[in-house]
């Protein structure tokens, strides 16, 4: 066996450098070691450097072919010891190659978890795998268990609160469809075990999930339970530890799939549910169809997920209502609204003239919807039929076009739709326990909407890929920028980390005035503005940034931190508007139903508040503010992988992985770390703290106390740094001095 040390400190080469090939070439010959060997089709496979020959060399691959390539596509590989390490900075050899391979190694034996440093990465498994429940949460708690897991971040989490009174975040990223919410349901699951007092607030915890999901998730191309929302959920603890209360905020629900659906995509699950499994005597109270009667769910033709049984997750989600103390009175109202726009949606229109003005038929639709609602049909006749416009005098009734018509009934159901949803995240909010909360004792779990890019994309994504940018910022911030930074201007000896900012990218969104939530804002408030103009306008102030691109038409391409995607502009101006015509308001309030009501009183609220912001601006004070609460928490990162697109147990698409690492920039990540200096302590607080131990007594200044200190103790000069303000140590170097000083 190879000593891992020795080969840890043998060679760090990130490749063989052409100056001293032959002898790593020699030496790998010598020692038989294996090395990477890229193929001409892109692939790395592994073999032995059999001969070389000026800069080329023979290499045995694993399969028994020979193949001869140039130098510059030979990489070294690991020694056998080090096949599956936990942690990514055990790698003697940090390459691509290397770090994939590890990882696949451990997936292949259902190791999903390694780190890499200070990251936690999370590979999808697609099936169940035996990590979690109680024996497992245990054993992280008792440190029985030390493999890298959710649980342990999350126990990491709630261990440096307890100590340091800090808030914490669990900061977890990815694609869509790499696993976050269930990393994020792990991770709420564990904190409700270590933290609960009670069965109640516990299962509350996990309850959220699935009335979360049931209203705000949906089936994607590309994930079946995809989060079309971001949440942020945070727990607080009292002074001893005990969970005494948790809040949900919510991001940017996506509105449109209430009314329209991509191809091979669902929408929101509670529609399928709610058809598949309400008891009789609900279905007739709501005259509920099948789903495939509603045009709003069967327009695609995509009705089924694979392996769901929307029945019986109806009654899960009946009793996660339950057990937030729901009325059953409460219950039937929330599917009254969904029902309700279930049948808005078959409302149907007849045109009438040449200019295709419409009448509403009177069918079953209009009469389910409006007594759904608790409105007079011929009043929601009206309002779909005609605007109302307040003149300088009077009021004047402008005919619709059977577009208009209904671009007017589908806003109503998104506005109803949503408002449902931000009514069930207050209610949960105001049904969580809720003890005293206390400053420095809370763990948020963050998880937005991972990055998308669809065949064809417009707003939505477009917003969803902003926040995706935000967060990534943070990411880089927290985990390559700052300590670099600090390295520098405290004057030790570091050698800079390159890396990918994705900052050209955040001003493009963020810029005043000439970024594009700022043009989007600008043209929406305009009239005579079309997605044309809009394009136009963007290209006029944006095509000098780099992560710009104008497209033929009204498309134009943004290159993301994940990849570039192109944008087609149509329909962006309506969708930020966000606007509902004060007719349906109007007819809103109206209503008898309570709901209906309430939403329309709590828009009119907000409108007099916020002036009725447009989507973009809102989602980009949210974020800010976001932001802010992460700046305050100390952070923990989970990144989580997606292996492969066809959501399969067991495949490793090494292309697709690599391309999420590179995209997070792990190596540079892992390299920072494995050469960086964790501790870190002042002089001043390194002298307080350890001065004792001198055996020079504290007559010292700070500086030549603590020097004074590492000597007598024997730590290496290469595992310390002397910064100007600060001392900075290797991983575990100040543990013998922690042991000392208690023993005094
Ligand atoms: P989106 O951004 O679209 O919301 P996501 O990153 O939240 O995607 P998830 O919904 O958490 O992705 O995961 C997708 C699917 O992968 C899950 O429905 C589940 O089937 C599977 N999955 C994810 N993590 C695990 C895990 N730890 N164990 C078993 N299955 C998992
Ligand atoms: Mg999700």
């Amino acid at each position: 066996l190879v000593d891992k040390q020795s080969v840890a400190s043998s060679s760090l080469l990130p490749r063989f450098l052409n100056s001293d090939l032959n002898d790593n070439f020699g030496y790998f010959i010598k020692k038989k070691l294996r090395v990477w060997c890229q193929l001409q089709n892109g692939h790395w496979e592994s073999g032995q450097i059999q001969s070389i020959s000026s800069d080329t060399a023979s290499v045995l691959l694993l399969n028994g072919s020979v193949v001869t390539v140039s130098a510059e596509d030979l990489l070294p590989a690991n020694p056998d010891v080090l096949e599956g390490v936990d942690d990514l900075i055990e790698l003697s050899y940090l390459n691509e190659p290397s770090v994939l391979h590890n990882l696949q190694y451990r997936y292949s034996h259902d190791l999903i978890y390694s780190m890499s440093g200070p990251v936690l990465i999370a590979t999808n498994p697609f099936k169940k795998v035996e990590l979690y429940g109680n024996d497992y949460v245990t054993a992280y708690r008792q440190k029985l268990l030390d493999s890298p897991h959710v649980y342990s971040v999350a126990d990491t989490a709630y261990n440096e609160m307890m100590r340091d009174g800090v808030n914490q975040a669990i900061i977890i990223s990815g694609e869509s469809g790499s696993g976050k919410t269930e990393t994020a349901n792990f991770a709420m699951q564990y904190l409700g075990a270590i933290g609960g007092v009670n069965d109640r607030i516990e299962l509350q915890l996990i309850q959220t999930s699935h009335v979360l999901e049931a209203f705000g998730n949906a089936k994607t191309s590309l994930n079946d339970n995809s989060s079309r929302f971001g949440k942020l959920i945070t727990i607080y603890f009292n002074a001893v530890g005990n969970i005494c209360g948790a809040q949900i905020e919510t991001f940017l629900l996506e509105k449109s799939r209430v009314v329209h659906l991509a191809r091979g995509e669902r929408s929101y699950h509670v529609f399928y549910q709610l058809c598949a499994g309400a008891p009789s005597a609900l279905k007739e109270k709501l005259n509920l169809k099948a789903a495939s009667e509603y045009n709003y769910l069967n327009q695609n033709g995509c009705l089924g997920a694979d392996n769901v049984d929307n029945a019986q997750k109806f009654q899960i989600l009946l009793e996660a209502l339950n057990a937030f103390s729901m009325s059953k009175e409460d219950q039937e109202h929330v599917f009254q609204v969904v029902a309700a726009v279930l049948w808005l949606g078959n409302i149907s229109f007849q045109v009438i003239d040449s200019e295709d003005h419409v009448k509403i038929v009177a069918d079953e639709a209009l009469a389910t919807a409006s007594s759904l609602l608790g409105c007079r049909s011929e009043d929601l006749m009206l309002v779909l039929s005609i605007n109302r416009i307040q003149t300088s005098k009077d009021i004047a009734a402008k005919s619709l076009t059977l577009q208009q018509a209904i671009e007017k009934r589908d806003a109503l159901a998104k506005f109803l739709y949503a408002s449902l949803f931000n009514w069930l995240v207050d209610k949960i909010n105001g049904s969580i326990e809720k003890g005293e909360r206390q400053a420095g004792r809370s763990i948020s779990i963050l998880d937005v909407y991972g990055f998308e890019s669809f065949q064809r994309n417009s707003l939505e994504q477009l917003f969803i890929n902003y926040a995706s940018e935000r967060l990534h910022q943070h990411f880089i911030r927290h985990l390559l920028k700052l300590q670099q930074e600090e390295y520098d201007l405290d004057g030790i000896d570091w050698t800079k980390v390159e890396y990918r900012d994705n900052k050209d990218c955040l001003d493009l969104f963020e810029k005043r005035q000439t970024g594009l939530i700022s043009l989007l804002d600008e043209e929406s408030n305009l009239t005579k503005t079309s997605s044309l103009t809009f394009a136009e306008k963007i290209n006029q102030h944006c095509k000098t940034n780099p992560c710009f691109n104008r497209e033929q038409g009204g498309a134009f391409t943004i290159c993301h931190y994940a990849g570039e995607v192109q944008y087609n502009t149509s329909g962006f101006l309506e969708k930020n508007r966000d606007s509902l015509h004060s007719d349906s308001i109007e007819l809103l309030f109206s209503c008898s139903s309570q709901l209906p009501q309430l939403f329309a009183s709590n828009n009119a609220d907000q409108a007099s508040v916020f002036h009725q912001q447009s989507l973009g601006t809102k989602l980009k004070a949210h974020l800010f503010m976001l932001m802010q609460q992460l700046e305050n928490s100390t952070p923990h990162f989970i990144l989580c992988i997606k292996p492969n697109s066809g959501q399969i147990p067991g495949i490793y698409e090494k292309e697709l992985v690599l391309k999420q690492l590179r995209c997070c920039e792990i190596l540079q990540v892992v390299k920072i770390s494995r050469s960086g200096y964790p501790t870190r302590i002042t002089h001043q607080e390194f002298a307080e703290r350890y001065g004792i131990l001198s055996k020079f007594g504290f007559s010292q200044d700070p500086l030549s106390a603590s020097v004074s200190v590492l000597q007598q103790f024997g730590i290496q000069h290469e595992m310390y740094q002397v910064g100007y303000t600060k001392l900075y140590f290797r991983a575990g170097q100040n543990d013998a001095l922690e042991e000392a000083r208690k023993q005094v």
